[in-house]
């Protein structure tokens, strides 16, 4: 079956919507396809907030010296300044579309105020919030929105497997649709589109423990890369200190709150390990925590570390914390009773495709927004709350840019997906075992502290898996697993080319051969495109 569209959304988070409903006001023609339901997405799994300057007592200037202060020497100022600018309109759409934040009492005027909360790295309080489930409201408004709008399609259970290639098909320049599998009917349909905008979220999946949902598999990332884009920054990915370790836990944040409130990192034996690590002990900010976890549990063995809140009361801990209380029960951890197993885990990717401030790519007829974008905003690292922000802004910002610019661009019909000679796949235990098998090492030689040993031997691994994945790819007809393992291994292969090409440690990579910050010959982003070796982009 062929589609043809004005405009084609791979994802339906944040950036995917943003850019649906503004292209759609405009005038144009959209078809959203997402991996799963609408509501799928990290954006649904945010808890803190967005961060906007709404404050009288907050300024631009401190919001944007706060994400360069985070970004160590990589965010580019220009964008960082464009994006806090336009942060506070953002969130008053968001509000007229019918998102509901928490407010704050009444001031003095008696009009009603946002409730503003303060997060790590920020210098006033200027995270918008609703309760702890930020991401479910802006998602739930976004969704209700997009579904009801006239000139939206939205194709659940479809999943982009490859941009339509026009260059390489010798049809023209630049991409021009996407191949899209339709999981419920194993089709793979042909969707034909004057401009296509990946918001195809981050890739926490190649990681064995992640916060992410499982549709974050870098499927933007990867596409891109095969169709010739720049991608930037790679070797740049968060981990969050404390996830909840449990063979049927997936991606549960144990809130960094606990801590706060008392709570001491132990390791099995009891031992309290925070001290030999940082004079804040348990206090130390999140990076810092996470690679002393990481380096106790490769220094041990042990499969995680413990949190301790013993030094509360069961009645405080069931008071201040009842969703982590209620959700630890649920898989047999009374923490009123007992330490709290945790691992750190693959959080947010900084890195992504390369686009401008329009959130163009360097291919024609590909946008990207979101958390597949690399923007220049987030440099070395991301300050909290946002990337939401990053998603709202440039998920608009594209769509005005592409009806500027794609509007006039021809829809192109090329040749069907063709299944050749592939046949049913018929051992599907390969594709899990390589699945799993690429998050371990991921998860050990490039994960929190890394070394150019570790990352050779993961370069190596990575090019075997992907020619078992090619031959298997090649041979079988094409599932969600098999795609997205595909994808977890390109994405893989990026991570580590552009880890071992940064020789120094800087934001949130860290390699023990360079511990060093070397701003000399290493201040710069990391850009590669596909057949080229890395190469540096010198901060502007
Ligand atoms: C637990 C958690 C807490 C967080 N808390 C915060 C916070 O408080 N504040 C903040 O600013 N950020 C937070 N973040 C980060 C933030 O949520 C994400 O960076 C942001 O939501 C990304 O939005 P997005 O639109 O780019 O992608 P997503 O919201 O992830 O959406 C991606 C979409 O693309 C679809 N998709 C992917 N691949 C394909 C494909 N091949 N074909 C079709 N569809 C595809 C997915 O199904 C999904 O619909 C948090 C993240 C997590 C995981």
């Amino acid at each position: 079956m062929g589609i043809e569209c004005d405009y084609l959304v791979i994802g339906s988070g944040i950036a995917g919507l943003s850019f649906a409903l503004e292209a759609a006001a405009r005038g144009g023609n959209v078809v959203v396809v997402t991996k799963r339901k609408v509501n799928e997405s990290a954006t649904a799994h945010a808890q803190g907030g967005i961060a906007a300057v709404l404050d009288p007592q907050d300024s631009f200037e401190n919001h944007a010296a706060d994400t360069l202060t985070a970004g160590r020497g990589l965010s580019h100022a220009d964008v960082v300044d464009m994006v806090v600018r336009d942060g506070p309109q953002r969130i008053t759409e968001l509000i007229e579309l019918g998102a509901t934040f928490s407010m704050a009492e009444a001031g003095a005027s008696g009009e009603p105020r946002l409730d503003l909360t303060k997060e790590g790295g920020h210098s006033a309080r200027r995270v918008v919030h609703a309760e702890d489930i930020t991401g479910r409201e802006v998602q739930r408004a976004l969704g209700a929105a997009a579904l009801h709008a006239d000139r939206i399609r939205i194709l659940e259970d479809h999943m982009a497997v490859d941009l339509i290639d026009l260059t390489k098909l010798g049809m023209g320049s630049g991409v021009g649709g996407a191949y899209v599998l339709d999981g419920q009917h194993g089709r793979v349909h042909t969707v034909v589109a004057r401009a296509t905008l990946l918001a195809c979220g981050g890739a926490g999946k190649v990681y064995l423990y992640t916060t992410n949902p499982d549709v974050a598999t870098g499927d933007g990332v990867a596409m891109a890369y095969r169709a010739g884009a720049q991608i930037a920054n790679m070797e740049f990915f968060q981990f969050h200190p404390t996830c909840l370790y449990h063979p049927q836990a997936k991606s549960f944040l144990i809130s960094e709150a606990m801590r706060g409130e008392g709570g001491v990192l132990r390791l099995r034996d009891g031992t309290a390990f925070m001290d030999r690590h940082h004079p804040q002990k348990d206090l130390a900010p999140r990076d810092v925590v996470a690679r002393a976890i990481d380096y106790e549990l490769k220094r041990t063995g042990a499969d995680c570390v413990f949190l301790d809140m013993s030094s509360q009361s069961p009645e405080y801990l069931r008071e201040r914390f009842p969703n982590i209380h209620e959700k630890c029960l649920c898989y047999g951890i009374d923490m009123t009773q007992e330490p709290i197993p945790v691992v750190p885990a693959a959080h947010y990717m900084c890195g992504g495709v390369v686009v401008d401030v329009e959130g163009r790519t360097t291919v024609p007829g590909l946008w990207a927004a979101g958390e597949t974008s690399c923007t220049g905003l987030h440099g070395a690292n991301r300050l909290a709350s946002n990337s939401l922000l990053e998603g709202l802004v440039y998920g608009r910002r594209a769509a005005q840019s592409m009806l500027t610019h794609a509007g006039q661009r021809r829809l192109v019909v090329p040749p069907d997906w063709d299944v050749g000679e592939a046949a049913p796949s018929d051992e599907a235990v390969i594709v899990a075992h390589l699945w799993d098998e690429l998050r371990r090492f991921m998860w050990n030689y490039v994960g929190i502290v890394r070394s150019d040993k570790r990352l050779q031997r993961a370069a190596r691994r990575i090019a075997l898996l992907q020619e078992e994945i090619r031959e298997y790819y090649w041979k079988h007809l094409v599932t969600v697993d098999l795609l997205e393992l595909r994808n977890i291994a390109d994405v893989a292969e990026l991570i580590v080319a552009c880890a071992q090409f940064r020789k120094e440690s800087r934001g949130l990579h860290c390699n023990m051969d360079h511990p060093e910050l070397r701003d000399e010959d290493c201040g710069g982003d990391t850009v590669i495109t596909l057949g080229e070796a890395p190469r540096l982009h010198s901060a502007q």
